[in-house]
C-alpha cells in the first residue's frame, strides 16, 4: 500500500460547499495555513444541485413563460405571432454553463487565498486527523483546527426510494426533458420553487403537501399570494395528503385527509419532504463530538463539545440555508485566528423564489406578539406601487412589525415579484436597530417597490401618503 503523503494544516475544512468554502477563504485570507477536502465539486449543494441552478431554471422558466403568454394574449402592445420554441436540453446546458463558471471562479479565489483543496473523501481516524485516498494516491491530514462543513442530502421517503423517475432535486435540475405530468412531494421550498419551474416550462404538475397548507415556513398571509398564483397556473394542489407508493401503471397513489385514496397520473415524481445532515460515513464518532438531534451540536462560537473542532452550516440544523452557512464559514475561520466574534444574527434572511417570491426577516406579527411584545403592524399593497404597476406585477404587499412601546422594527416580509431584493434593506434596518421613525424619515428611490417599506412604516405611523 502506497504511504500517505502526510499535511499538517493550521486549519482543515471538509466540505467545499458555501459553508466551507467561505471559511477557507477567510482563514486563508487571515494568514492560516489551510486544506480544504471535497470530496466532490467545489460549491456544495449550493452552487452545483442547488440555489444556483434552481435559479437559473426559474428565470429561465419565467422568460419561457411570459413569450408563450404574449403568444396566446397579447398585452402591452406585445405579441407573438408563433409560438415560441422551448429546446430544453439547451436550457439545461445553459444552467449547466452558468454553474462551470461560478465552479471555476470558487476555485481561483481559493487558490488566492492560498488555500490548498484535496480532491477526495474525508475520513476521521480521530477528532484532528483524517484520510483522504486522493487520484494522487492517500493523503494524511492532521490539524490544530477541523471545521466541518458536510452539508446535508435530500430525505427519502421509505414508500418512494429515489431511482428511475422518483427524483430528487438533484436529478430535476439535470433533466433533459420537460416531464409530461409531474407529481411534486412536498409543497415546501424545493417543491414550489422547481414544481412552479416546470409548470412554465409546460408540465402539468400536481403538488401533494401532507401539511394543511404550503410553505408552512411562513405565515399564511405571505404564503396566500403564492397559493393564488398556483392555482391561477393549473397547479393541482393536494393538501393534508400523504404519498403511500405506486400504483402498476406507475401512477402515485396518495391518501387524503378525509381517508379517500386517489391515484395521480405521473411520469416523474420529485419528493421534496427536507433535507437531512450528513453525518455518517467519515468518521464522525471517532471524533467525540456531541449531537442537537440529528445535527452537530455547536455553540454561539460554532465550537462543538470537541476542543479544536468546529462546524458550520446545514450540518449544524436549520435553517439550511447557504448564507447562514457562509457567514458561520467567516466567523468560524475569524474565532480560529483569535478574532473576537460571535455567530448571533439579529436578521437572518429566508427568500423563497416562487412566482411571487416571498422574503421574511425577523418576526411576523403572530411570532411578535406570541413573544409577549404590544405590537404595531403596517402593511403596503403593490397595487399602490407605481413601480409595481409599472412593471405588471401588483399582486403582494410589505408588512412590517415593530413594537408598540418603543417602535423598535421587529420584522418585515414582503410576497411579491423580485421582493428578494428587499431582503438587504430590511437585514439592514433590523441589524441597525431602525426605529419606526428612521424609516418614516428615510428618502427611497421612485418609484422602487422598496417605497412600499417606507409607506408600511408611515401606515405603522398612523399617515401612510399613498393608502
Ligand atoms: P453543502 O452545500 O451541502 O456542501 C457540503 C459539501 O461537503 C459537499 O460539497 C459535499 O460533497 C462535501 N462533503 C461531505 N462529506 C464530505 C467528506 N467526508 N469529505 C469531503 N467532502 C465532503 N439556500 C439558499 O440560501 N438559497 C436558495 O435559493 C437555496 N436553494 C436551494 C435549492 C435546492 C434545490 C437545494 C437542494 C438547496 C437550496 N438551498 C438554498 C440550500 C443550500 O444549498 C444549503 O443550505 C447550502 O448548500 C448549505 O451549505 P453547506 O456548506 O452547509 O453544505
Ligand atoms: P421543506 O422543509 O422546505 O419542505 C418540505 C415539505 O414537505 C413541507 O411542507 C412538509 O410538510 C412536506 N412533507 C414532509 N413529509 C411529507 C410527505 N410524506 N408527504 C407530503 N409532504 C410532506 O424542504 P425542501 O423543499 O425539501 O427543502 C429543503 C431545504 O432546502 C429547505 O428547508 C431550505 O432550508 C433549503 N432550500 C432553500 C431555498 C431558498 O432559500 N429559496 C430553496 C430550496 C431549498
Amino acid at each position: 500500500m502506497a504511504r500517505a503523503k502526510e499535511l499538517t494544516p493550521k486549519v482543515l475544512v471538509v466540505g467545499g460547499g458555501p459553508g466551507g468554502y467561505v471559511a477557507a477563504i477567510r482563514a486563508g485570507q487571515l494568514g492560516l495555513e489551510t486544506v480544504l477536502v471535497e470530496k466532490a465539486v467545489l460549491g456544495g449543494a449550493c452552487l452545483n444541485r442547488g440555489c444556483i441552478p434552481s435559479k437559473a431554471l426559474i428565470h429561465a422558466a419565467g422568460s419561457y413563460a411570459q413569450m408563450r403568454d404574449r403568444f396566446e394574449a397579447p398585452h402591452m402592445g406585445l405579441s407573438l405571432s408563433s409560438a415560441p420554441k422551448l429546446d430544453f436540453a439547451e436550457t439545461i446546458a445553459w444552467k449547466d454553463g452558468v454553474v462551470a463558471k461560478l465552479n471555476g471562479g470558487v476555485a481561483a479565489l481559493l487558490k488566492r487565498a492560498k488555500v490548498q483543496v484535496v480532491t477526495g473523501a474525508a475520513q476521521f481516524t480521530d477528532a484532528k486527523t483524517c484520510q483522504v485516498e486522493t487520484g494522487e494516491g492517500p493523503v494524511q491530514i492532521s490539524a490544530e483546527a477541523v471545521i466541518l462543513a458536510t452539508g446535508s442530502t435530500p430525505v427519502e421517503l421509505a414508500c418512494l426510494p429515489f431511482g428511475g423517475d422518483v427524483l430528487s432535486s438533484t436529478e430535476a435540475l439535470a433533466l433533459t426533458e420537460v416531464p409530461k405530468h409531474l407529481v411534486v412531494v412536498g409543497g415546501g421550498y424545493i417543491g414550489l420553487e422547481l414544481g412552479m419551474a416546470f409548470c412554465k416550462l409546460g408540465a402539468q404538475v400536481t403538488v401533494v403537501e401532507a401539511g394543511p397548507r404550503i410553505l408552512p415556513q411562513y405565515d399564511a398571509e405571505l404564503t396566500e399570494p403564492v397559493r393564488r398564483s398556483l392555482i391561477r397556473q393549473g397547479i393541482a394542489l393536494h393538501l393534508g395528503a400523504k404519498a403511500t407508493g405506486r400504483g402498476a401503471d406507475g401512477a402515485l397513489l396518495i391518501l387524503d385527509t378525509d381517508g379517500s385514496e386517489h391515484s395521480l397520473a405521473a411520469d416523474k415524481i420529485l419528493v421534496t419532504v427536507g433535507r437531512r445532515p450528513v453525518t455518517e460515513g467519515f468518521g464522525l464518532e471517532t471524533m467525540g463530538v456531541a449531537m442537537a438531534g440529528p445535527f452537530i451540536a455547536v455553540d454561539s462560537a460554532l465550537r462543538t463539545s470537541m476542543r479544536g473542532v468546529y462546524a458550520i452550516g446545514d450540518v449544524t440544523g436549520e435553517p439550511m440555508l447557504a448564507h447562514r452557512a457562509s457567514a458561520q464559514g467567516e466567523v468560524a475561520a475569524e474565532i480560529i485566528a483569535g478574532l473576537k466574534r460571535r455567530f448571533e444574527p439579529i436578521a437572518m434572511p429566508a427568500v423563497c423564489f416562487t412566482d411571487p417570491e416571498i422574503v421574511s426577516v425577523g418576526l411576523s406579527p403572530t411570532e411578535a406578539e406570541a413573544q409577549g411584545h404590544p405590537v404595531l403592524v403596517g402593511q403596503f399593497p403593490f397595487a399602490a406601487s407605481g413601480r409595481a404597476l409599472s412593471m405588471d406585477a401588483t399582486e403582494g404587499f410589505v408588512r412590517l412589525t415593530a413594537r408598540r412601546d418603543d417602535h423598535r422594527l421587529l420584522g418585515a416580509q414582503a410576497v411579491g415579484a423580485h421582493v428578494s431584493e428587499l431582503s438587504a434593506t430590511f437585514v439592514t434596518a433590523l441589524e441597525m436597530g431602525a426605529v419606526l421613525e428612521d424609516l418614516a424619515s428615510m428618502i427611497f428611490a421612485h418609484p422602487t417597490l422598496s417605497e412600499g417599506f417606507h409607506e408600511a412604516a408611515l401606515k405603522a405611523l398612523g399617515h401612510a401618503i399613498h393608502i
